[in-house]
């Protein structure tokens, strides 16, 4: 059999999912060349990854930190183009010799290029949930119009694509769950590393401990998401575009083991589940592979060793943000736009010390409700929405009200 070689640009190489990413395509370099890399303040690390793997162009954000990398790069990669800003990121998420993007910027900053993949008919392997959380209903019209392939990376999202229906989950949008015989999609979540701390207790937690995951070693941004279960509303909004799925039959459940990835249970009472070892290399490889399976280096999961499987219904008392995502995504129009980008502003000021974590819901409530109905018909309104959301919660930070 012959392999068709795939050509992969990484935008956000230099972070957890880069990293995994390249990990991944290191294995198998007779199927993978990759293309482009990006990266923004790690530029030692984006030079290491530019030396190992030789891409045709390097991305970074602005021109003093393209300057450092090509010094990096003249002796060992000198044929690799080092490029910045905002455009060269579209540029190498839609070059024509580019057939998969990664996109794994995080947060909002990753959508426009990874909008730009897609409208490009590319292969996108979606790790980057803010843009859907932002954009969702312009990046799936895209997806649809361009004829790109989706697949979902993050692992709840990648395990619900594996365990559905062929035709349903590669073209969610003729059919609906529904007509595909699926009653609900099992939305599995870890709870954190506060789930059964003390509710009085929370307000003093630091940042230190919030990004200290139980199960996966992630990013900061999503780790502090993880602790406050904004991870998961941001799940549910992403599986609600992902999958054509109503709110009403997006469930979620805590799974402390995060062995159980996700589950979906069809109307004939059979629930179908993926499990495996809490290791990104796994949705990842299945992403660059699809619709085949690869190699990834994961240690295989020994039932024996996790020995229990624990389910429980989320709390909303003490994860305010996850009853917060429900509401935006029921209120439609730019609201979970602005529930993310209020988000963005909380999480970094609390891992700046500005203020505590649980003033983060408090935040971003009090940005929905000063913006309560924005439009969301067009990039440029979404754009808005996340500036104004971007101003109202930075206000309300330098009142400190909250
Ligand atoms: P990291 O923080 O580890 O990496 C983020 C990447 O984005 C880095 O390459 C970083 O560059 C780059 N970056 C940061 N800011 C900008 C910007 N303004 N413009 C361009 N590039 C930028 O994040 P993760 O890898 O953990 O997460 C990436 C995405 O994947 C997120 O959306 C997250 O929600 C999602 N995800 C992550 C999972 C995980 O296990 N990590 C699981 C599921 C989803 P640099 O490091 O050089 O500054
Ligand atoms: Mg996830």
């Amino acid at each position: 059999m012959t392999v068709q070689v795939r050509h992969i640009t990484i935008l956000g190489a230099t972070g957890s999912i880069g990293t995994s990413t390249l990990d991944v395509i290191s294995r198998h370099p007779e199927q993978y060349k990759v293309v482009a890399l990006t990266g923004s303040s790690q530029i030692e690390r984006l030079a290491k990854a530019c030396i190992d793997h030789q891409p045709a162009y390097a991305v970074v954000l602005d021109e003093q930190a393209a300057d450092r990398l090509q010094g990096m790069l003249a002796d060992h990669a000198p044929d690799t183009c080092v490029l910045c800003g905002a455009d060269a990121l579209t540029r190498v998420a839609t070059l024509p010799e580019v057939d998969t993007v990664m996109a794994a910027i995080v947060g909002s900053a990753g959508m426009p290029a990874t909008l730009a993949a897609a409208r490009a008919g590319k292969r996108v392997l979606l790790a980057n949930k803010e843009t859907l959380v932002l954009a969702g209903g312009l990046f799936m019209n895209a997806v649809r119009d361009s004829g790109a392939e989706l697949l979902p990376i993050d692992s709840e999202h990648n395990a619900i694509y594996q365990v559905l229906p062929i035709a349903f989950r590669e073209h969610p949008y003729r059919t609906s769950l529904a007509a595909a015989g699926i009653s609900k999609l099992l939305l599995t979540a870890s709870g954190g590393p506060f789930r059964t701390r003390s509710l009085d207790s929370l307000h003093r937690v630091t940042p230190e401990e919030a990004v200290r995951h139980p199960n996966w070693s992630m990013g900061q941004k999503i780790s502090v998401d993880s602790a406050s279960m904004m991870n998961k509303g941001l799940e549910v909004i992403e599986a609600h575009w992902l999958f054509n799925a109503p709110a009403s039959q997006i469930q979620v459940v805590v799974h402390p083991q995060s062995v159980v990835h996700s589950m979906v249970e069809y109307q004939d009472g059979s629930v179908l589940a993926q499990l495996g070892s809490p290791d990104m290399r796994i949705p990842i490889a299945y992403g660059l592979a699809y619709p085949h399976r690869i190699e990834t280096g994961v240690r295989p999961l020994n039932l024996f060793e996790v020995g229990r499987l624990d389910f429980e219904e989320p709390d909303l008392q003490r994860f305010p943000c996850l009853a917060l995502a429900f509401a935006a995504l029921e209120s439609g129009g730019a609201a979970t736009a602005v529930l993310n980008a209020a988000n963005e502003i909380a999480v970094a000021a609390f891992l700046s010390g500005q203020i505590r974590f649980t003033d983060i819901p408090v935040l971003i409530e009090k940005t929905l409700s000063a913006l309560p109905c924005l439009p969301a018909d067009s990039i440029e309104s979404l754009l808005a929405a996340d500036g104004e959301a971007r101003r109202v919660a930075s206000q309300e930070l330098a009142t400190c009200t909250c």
